[in-house]
């Protein structure tokens, strides 16, 4: 490409020979249907190569498309363009009185690149970010457009897709009305005699964060709808001033807290939309396991602490309800996701997601598709039992592979 294109953390430069931005879904059309091998990039916030075409591919951004969000307040659905990020499509939505029921700690990551990977929030009644999708719309190998509804025998591979289906250039989602979101920071609860289940069902979406270097957690973060009761906390102590998850950063970037009511866009992500990270100096890794092995897991992670610690800016705890994409990291099981934010160092950050790897390896963790993980692809198609509906539906709508890179070919070749 004459122009590098990096990832939003930039440890990932894309190969691809050329990056196009259609104005026009005509131009995108013809551009999907004259080129051999195509990716979308969508706004680069997964720490793999995930996005990328590949030596010789095209790279598709669908930034200069026009933003569309046409919301239905009858049907309470939302229509979304392919290259809108979360930030700008909660704002249209919020603006008719309605709401997605969850969303990501980052509001600057767009939504069709979200869904893709299976991306999510927390809440043990709240299913991933795909969850709410209805419709996707895809541009696929020829140029011509496929619609696939919910209830399509289909769906189950559309959303969750990995961007090998095709250029997905509209979804339509669930909304439901507004509501308002409370945030309590809690400080130091212990891991030792944890009850797992009940702290992550306290409020509506529930994060704990530790930096592993003692067993427990530094912070928990309870995020409450204001239409549902407010239990009591009295495992940990309130936080005393506004806290920021990764000890030392400042908290002014953070979304309002001290249980200050607002609307559930300005509370439901940790980080303000108007506070824009231009590039992040972190690398981050996930894990999602069935939730009946949180505690294990966590005891896990705490006996290999002083190899995690040294590489660790953070590490955070959801729940996620069991979803229904085949290759969404929580399909078919109610889910606890392990997330850690790494320093932004590749090479000493490695070692210590192979060591987490191995001591997750009892509990059938599914990596976060966006993320850095070393996972062998044969070890992580035996986590995915509808892989093969999955490899049938991407045979049928691609079926010269023109929207497989390396690193979905892994995945998707037997
Ligand atoms: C600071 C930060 C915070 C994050 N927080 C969370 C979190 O809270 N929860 C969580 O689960 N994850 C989180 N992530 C991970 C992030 O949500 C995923 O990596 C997500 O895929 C990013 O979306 P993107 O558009 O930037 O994707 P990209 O990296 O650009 O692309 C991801 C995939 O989507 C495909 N794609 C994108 N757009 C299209 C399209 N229109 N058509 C077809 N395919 C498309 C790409 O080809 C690629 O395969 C976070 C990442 C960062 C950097």
């Amino acid at each position: 490409m004459t122009e590098t294109v990096t990832n939003w953390a930039g440890n990932v430069t894309y190969t691809a020979k050329e990056l196009h931005r259609p104005h026009t879904r005509d131009a995108l059309r013809s551009l999907v249907a004259d080129s051999a091998r195509v990716r979308v990039l969508g706004s680069g916030h997964s720490f793999n190569d995930i996005a990328d075409a590949g030596d010789g591919g095209v790279l598709l951004s669908l930034d200069a498309l026009p933003a569309e969000a046409d919301v239905d307040t009858g049907a309470r659905t939302v229509r979304v363009g392919g290259g809108v990020r979360y930030a700008e499509l909660a704002r249209r939505v919020h603006a008719h009185g309605l709401a997605l029921p969850n969303m990501a700690s980052l509001p600057h990551i767009s939504v069709a690149g979200s869904v893709a990977t299976g991306t999510h929030g927390s809440g043990v009644g709240n299913g991933p970010l795909a969850s709410v999708v209805r419709e996707v719309e895809l541009v696929t190998a020829d140029g011509s457009t496929v619609t696939i509804r919910r209830g399509d025998p289909r769906f189950g591979g559309a959303v969750t897709s990995l961007g090998t289906l095709g250029v997905v250039t509209a979804l339509t989602l669930d909304l439901e009305p507004a509501f308002e979101v409370e945030q309590h920071v809690f400080t130091e609860l212990p891991l030792e005699g944890l009850d797992f289940e009940t702290v992550a069902a306290t409020a509506y979406s529930v994060s704990l964060f530790t930096d592993w270097r003692a067993p427990g957690f530094g912070q928990v973060w309870l995020k409450r709808r204001t239409d549902q009761p407010l239990p009591g906390f009295p495992w940990a102590s309130p936080a005393t001033e506004k806290m920021h998850p990764v000890p030392g950063m400042p908290a002014a970037n953070c979304t309002e807290q001290f249980g200050v009511p607002g609307p559930w866009h300005e509370r439901l992500p940790h980080f303000r939309a108007e506070f824009t990270p231009s590039s992040g100096a972190e690398l981050q890794s996930e894990y999602l396991l069935p939730r009946p092995y949180a505690l294990d897991a966590l005891h896990a992670v705490a006996a290999i602490g002083t190899a995690v610690a040294p590489v660790l800016q953070i590490c955070e705890v959801r729940t996620v309800a069991a979803d229904e994409q085949w290759l969404s990291p929580s399909y078919g099981r109610d889910t606890v996701a392990l997330h850690f934010t790494w320093i932004e160092d590749t090479e000493r950050v490695l070692p210590a997601v192979r060591r987490l790897e191995e001591a997750l390896e009892p509990y059938e963790a599914r990596p976060h598709w966006g993320k850095v993980f070393t996972v062998p692809a044969p070890a992580l198609r035996a986590r995915y039992p509808r892989l093969d509906d999955f490899r049938a539906l991407a045979r049928e709508l691609d079926p010269q592979r023109k929207f497989a890179n390396a690193f979905v070919q892994a995945v998707l070749v037997d």
